[in-house]
């Protein structure tokens, strides 16, 4: 198999939550590495065993037992906000891979129940204490491969890390797209700036005649 299909494969045994248990930022890295040999097939608490026997059939390996050292198998959990105790921080938003919570600066937050992935990765930054997680009610529609994640909300997790990723890399690049300008203004001044620009659109226009 192809390098690329066989993460892709792999990745497909992981359920999405992005929680970082394995040790890797997200579901996807973890699949990079066990393409790549980096990392063993039972390091991922959510997927628990469902997941070890997935990976070990796609990959011809011998199943073992989920390694506790990276967790323990539980059943999904959903986040939940005191509303009447949440100051409006947005800690949380930022470290909620999925985008499950909304909210402004000193506006109440809240958690869409339908995009949690349960990966509690929004409990530590919260300074008031005010987010908890709850038994995610048992869908009955879902009888996939897991009881608790089904095939739309793996997709629509690994979809929105995804957009979440690709928009903090761009944040990344406007940021220091404008640093570097700043350091340039200060080093050139503005005017210098201004004729460099006027000069290199005008090397342009010749090229294209
Ligand atoms: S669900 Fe968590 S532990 Fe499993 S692969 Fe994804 S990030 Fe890693
Ligand atoms: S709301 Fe919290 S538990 Fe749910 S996905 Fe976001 S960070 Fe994870
Ligand atoms: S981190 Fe806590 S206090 Fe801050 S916005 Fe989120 S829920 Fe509210």
């Amino acid at each position: 198999m192809q390098r690329e299909a066989k993460i892709k494969a792999i990745d497909e045994w992981l359920p999405q939550t992005q929680c970082t248990q394995c040790s890797y930022p997200r579901c996807h890295d973890y699949a990079v590495a066990i393409a790549d040999n980096e990392a063993d097939i039972n390091q991922c608490p959510p997927g628990g065993d469902v997941t070890i026997r997935g990976l070990a059939s796609l990959l011809g390996k011998i199943g073992k037992p989920l390694n506790t050292v990276f967790g323990i198998h539980k059943p999904k959990q959903v986040a939940v906000i005191d509303e009447s105790v949440c100051i409006g921080c947005v800690m949380c938003i930022k470290a909620c891979p999925t985008d499950a919570i909304v909210g402004a600066a000193k506006v109440m937050h809240t958690v869409i129940e339908r995009d949690c992935t349960g990966c509690e990765l929004c409990i530590e930054p919260c300074p008031v204490d005010c987010i908890d997680m709850v038994d995610q009610p048992q869908a009955s529609d879902i009888s996939w491969r897991w009881d608790d994640y089904s095939p739309e909300a793996t997709q629509r997790a690994r979809a929105q890390t995804s957009a979440k990723l690709e928009r903090e890399d761009k944040r990344q690049q406007a940021k220091s797209s404008a640093k570097k300008l700043k350091e340039l203004r200060k080093e050139k001044g503005s005017e210098q700036i201004k004729l460099d620009i006027a000069a290199a659109i005008e090397r342009v226009k010749n090229r294209s005649k």
